[in-house]
């Protein structure tokens, strides 16, 4: 027996305890995650789950064929040279399809991306960038040319902050509109908005632009004062025509920082340039910002971008699925749209996915394919709709007292709402019958069933009652 064997046997030990492996894992998944971006990442790899290792050999595994095809074709190499880098003993990855009684995938939803080491890194979580215009070539990262007004879709939730982004590309620097600081929810088109600027300012002119998250700001920020190129770094960024910073929530409680962003920000207003900036949150309400900066921020044109509503997210749908070539039912849009709710980046993850599967198997996209390939998307998207949510919305609609959903008043303009409310929470939670009838003022479980069948004949029967039972589920699932 050779000392290596013994060593690889040591290695291997240690390995054995699965934390050592769960956390050399992580390690890769962040890894992957920095080098394919986040849409990826969501899509193929997050279904993996660790299977034993054997020999110099470790097992991957993956809930279908399709997808251990997949990840095989496309991330095989790269595993394999990652798990190696980990474990040096360790020299070939095996990606087999899970059986019942496998191990799951890890809860890897907080892996934070690494950047990848030898590509562009991509400054939002979004698929590698494609760059169009490469400006100041230390100071910007490329424009994804994907997020282009073109490609945005406006809406009711979007419209205003989309009217102030082209109003800034066509005109900058105008009074009113210096800064423009665009806000709202993760996954919203913020970073899409700024990248259509950008691009729209290069098209059309030979203006310089400098793009890059307050993270990246930071970051570049702390290289220059340790290489002590300072002077020359805000040189760089006051000799820029636009300079747009991602996410400014990131600054909160980074003093420094917030201090030359101020500096920098100020002399380039003065210089008569234009900023534009994106933020989480309103800047009255970016606390743990310095007054200063809040206040300066919010003196130009401040625009928010809201949840999307369904026919939002139709469009979107209906937009993106047509530019992919693949026929994609309106039922299986509207489906999504009900399902994916909380942002684009999550509705255009899951119907990337579909048209990938159908793009590889050839097979038309139908409501049955769509549940069995987002299965695990949609479980997390199950909204947790509680019976009291049901039952405050239900009586507001109906315009009778929240009281009267558990009181034995059972004239028909309280009845019947009570019997919807009913009905929604047998549709919308996992509730059983006599838990149900026990939030309803303790009725019995056979009232309950009646309930649920009354509304559903009705619904049947009466098409501007029907309307009114969707329109309160989709209120309640949204
Ligand atoms: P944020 O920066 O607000 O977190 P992003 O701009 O990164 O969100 O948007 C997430 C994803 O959703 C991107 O791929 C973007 O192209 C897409 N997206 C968001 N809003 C829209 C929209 N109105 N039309 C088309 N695509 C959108
Ligand atoms: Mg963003």
């Amino acid at each position: 027996m050779t000392i290596g064997v013994d060593d690889d046997e040591s290695a291997f030990s240690r390995l054995e305890d699965n934390k050592g492996l769960a956390e050399s894992w992580l390690r890769i998944c962040g890894r992957l995650k920095g080098e394919v971006g986040e849409v990826e990442y969501r899509t193929w790899l997050t279904q993996i789950a660790l299977g034993p290792i054997d020999g110099d050999e470790i097992t991957l595994l993956l809930p279908t064929r399709f997808l251990r095809d997949w990840v095989r074709s496309q991330y095989g190499d790269r595993l394999s040279e990652l798990w190696h880098n980990e474990v040096p003993a360790l020299r070939r990855v095996e990606l087999q399809v899970a059986r019942p009684g496998d191990p799951a995938p890890l809860q890897l939803a907080e892996v934070a991306a690494v950047p990848a080491q030898n590509a562009p890194s991509s400054e939002d979580a979004g698929p590698a960038n494609r760059p169009v215009a490469e400006v100041r070539s230390d100071l910007v990262t490329a424009l994804d040319s994907r997020f282009t007004f073109d490609t945005f879709v406006v809406g009711k939730p979007n419209e205003f902050a989309y009217a102030c982004a082209r109003r800034v590309a066509e005109k900058p620097s105008s009074v009113g509109f210096n800064p423009l600081f665009l806000y709202g929810g993760v996954g919203l088109g913020k970073t899409h908005l700024m990248h259509a600027i950008g691009a729209e300012l290069v098209k059309n002119g030979n203006v310089s632009v400098a793009y890059m998250s307050a993270e990246k700001f930071m970051y570049r920020f702390i290289a220059a004062i340790r290489s002590q190129s300072t002077i020359e770094f805000k040189e760089q960024l006051r000799s820029v025509d636009v300079l747009m910073i991602d996410d400014l929530q990131f600054l909160i409680g980074k003093d420094n920082t917030q201090e030359e962003f101020f500096h920098t920000f100020n002399a380039l207003v003065d210089a008569g340039r234009q900023i534009v900036v994106s933020a989480d949150k309103s800047p009255s309400d970016l606390s743990g910002l310095e007054d200063r900066l809040r206040t300066r921020l919010g003196c130009g044109m401040v625009a928010d971008i809201h949840a999307t509503t369904f026919e939002l997210r139709i469009s979107i749908l209906e937009a993106k699925a047509a530019a992919s070539g693949v026929v994609v039912p309106a039922k299986v849009l509207e489906f999504l749209a009900h399902k994916i709710t909380s942002n684009v980046r999550e509705l255009e993850g899951a119907l990337n996915r579909l048209i990938a599967h159908a793009n590889l198997f050839g097979r038309p996209v139908t409501l049955e394919a769509t549940q069995d390939v987002l299965h695990d998307i949609l479980k997390a998207h199950d909204r947790r709709v509680t019976i009291e949510e049901i039952q405050k919305k239900v009586a507001e609609h109906w315009n009778i007292r929240l009281t009267d959903m558990s009181s034995a008043r059972r004239a028909r303009n309280v009845a019947r709402p009570r019997q919807v409310a009913m009905y929604l929470a047998k549709q919308l939670t996992s509730r059983s019958l006599p838990e149900i009838g026990r939030k309803f003022g303790n009725r019995d479980h056979t009232t309950v069933m009646h309930a649920v069948n009354r509304v559903t004949e009705l619904m049947e029967r009466d098409a501007a009652f029907a309307e009114d039972v969707e329109l309160m589920r989709r209120m309640l699932e949204s």
